[in-house]
């Protein structure tokens, strides 16, 4: 229905799938019937997707985006015309880049699993109105991104402050947490989507979940000491 629908996790989706190319249409600028103005939105969330699609080795230009009216049936034909020659042109999705199937496949695997974290950090320039064509390219830059995934986040919880209250690995939205009633709660790495839900979470008093970034994450306490000694009261 609306173009501000569209999400990261669609185009890296479609592009996984093996399709060569992805239009994005939307009304035009400032024509929204709501008061969400979804269209920018699109329009930011295609300027990074093109930039990670460069990162991975991959051409930008195989993702567009557009915008027109309803009654814009010509502008409309012509536009994705266009499209359609400039996909053709490029040739097939990293073949004609000369990338392995396999290592895209597995990079753009690796960047649908950040979405979360992507859309969090970069919420403030996602929601952003860019009212002119000048501002477009500088929007994301490539150090930007760059940074964004040499140096994602990590979410680690302090064995010496973890009281097993079990709230973060009840609210964890893709059971990352391992833990249970007087056990020490670890984070399962490879399964986290970086969202930092554990970290807001995590009442104050205790304070267990740091954020980590650009160091390595300690690891998880061996089983046996991760039963939870509680002092006996006073
Ligand atoms: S940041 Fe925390 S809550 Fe979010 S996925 Fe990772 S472990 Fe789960
Ligand atoms: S919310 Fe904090 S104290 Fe509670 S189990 Fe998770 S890390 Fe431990």
């Amino acid at each position: 229905m609306c173009s501000g629908r569209v999400d990261l996790a669609h185009i890296l989706r479609a592009f996984a799938s093996g399709v060569d190319g992805v239009f994005v249409g939307g009304c035009r600028l400032g024509e929204c019937n709501y008061i969400t103005h979804g269209n920018y939105h699109a329009l930011n969330l295609v300027l990074l997707t093109q930039r990670i699609l460069a990162r991975i080795g991959l051409n930008p230009e195989r993702l567009r985006v557009a915008f027109m009216s309803a009654g814009e049936g010509n502008r409309f034909v012509e536009v994705v015309d266009d499209f359609t020659r400039k996909i053709r042109d490029i040739g097939l999705l990293g073949q004609a880049e000369g990338l392995d199937k396999t290592a895209m496949n597995t990079e753009l695997a690796e960047v649908s699993r950040l979405v979360p974290y992507i859309k969090i950090e970069k919420h403030a320039k996602l929601t952003a109105r860019l009212e002119n064509e000048s501002e477009y390219t500088d929007h994301f830059t490539v150090e930007e991104i760059d940074q964004l995934l040499d140096e994602v986040v990590c979410y680690h919880i302090d064995p010496e402050k973890c009281q097993a209250c079990m709230i973060c690995r009840r609210r964890c939205p893709v059971d990352a947490i391992d833990g249970g009633k007087n056990r020490i709660h670890v984070i399962d790495q490879d399964r986290c989507i970086k969202c930092g839900t554990c970290l807001d979470v995590c009442p104050s008093r205790f304070g267990a979940v740091d954020k980590i970034v650009g160091m390595p994450v300690p690891p998880p306490p061996p089983e046996a000491q991760r039963i939870l000694k509680r002092k006996a009261k006073a």
